[in-house]
C-alpha cells in the first residue's frame, strides 16, 4: 500500500505540513508514500524518502480516480462530483490511499483542514486525515498495513496489528 500526496496545495502551510507528516510517517511507520505533483507552486521538493513525479491532473484522473469503484464506495460524492468540479479537475493537494494493484481506495475530497469547511469534514480532509494517521492510533487506517478501518476493530482484519 501507498499513501500519495497530490501536490501542490493550494496554500503553502498546508503543503509544508503535508510534506513534514508524510516524512514522519515514512521515519515512524515505514509507510511508502510519493508525490505526484500537479501544481508546481511551491518551489523544489528535496529530501523527500519517496517517489516524486510529476502527472497532469487529467492522467491522474484517468488512472487514478474515474470510473473508480471502490473509491466510489467510500466517498459521500462520486469521483467527478468531488475532483471534476464544474467541469474542471481539481485534485492538487489531496491524498490518496492506493493499494498494491495500484487502485485508489479512498481519497480525500478537501485539500486542507476540516476547519473552514464546517463541522464533519473531517472525514474528508486531507490534513486531518495525515494528522490522523500521524497521532497513533489511528482508527481510519492500519499503520502497518495501511488498511482501511472501521473505527471500531481492535486488531487489523487485514494484518492483525494491535489497533488500541
Ligand atoms: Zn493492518
Amino acid at each position: 500500500m501507498i499513501l500519495r500526496y497530490y501536490a501542490d496545495a493550494d496554500v503553502r502551510e498546508w503543503h509544508d505540513h503535508a510534506l513534514r507528516l508524510l516524512q514522519r510517517l515514512h521515519d515512524e511507520h515505514g509507510i511508502v508514500v510519493e508525490i505526484n505533483r500537479i501544481d508546481d507552486q511551491h518551489g523544489t521538493i528535496t529530501d523527500f524518502p519517496g517517489d516524486v513525479r510529476s502527472l497532469t491532473p487529467e492522467d491522474i484522473y484517468e488512472r487514478d480516480l474515474k470510473r473508480n469503484s471502490d473509491l466510489n464506495q467510500r466517498i459521500d460524492q462520486t469521483p467527478s462530483e468531488a475532483f471534476k468540479r464544474y467541469g474542471k479537475l481539481d485534485i492538487a493537494g489531496n491524498v490518496a490511499v492506493v493499494d498494491d494493484d495500484g487502485t485508489v481506495q479512498w481519497a480525500s475530497t478537501l485539500p486542507g483542514y476540516a476547519d473552514g469547511y464546517g463541522p464533519g469534514a473531517e472525514s474528508q480532509t486531507a490534513m486531518d486525515f495525515l494528522e490522523d494517521i500521524a497521532t497513533s492510533p489511528s482508527n481510519r487506517i492500519c499503520v502497518e498495513c495501511l488498511s482501511l478501518l472501521e473505527g471500531d476493530e481492535i486488531f487489523c482484519p487485514n494484518c492483525g496489528h494491535k489497533l488500541s
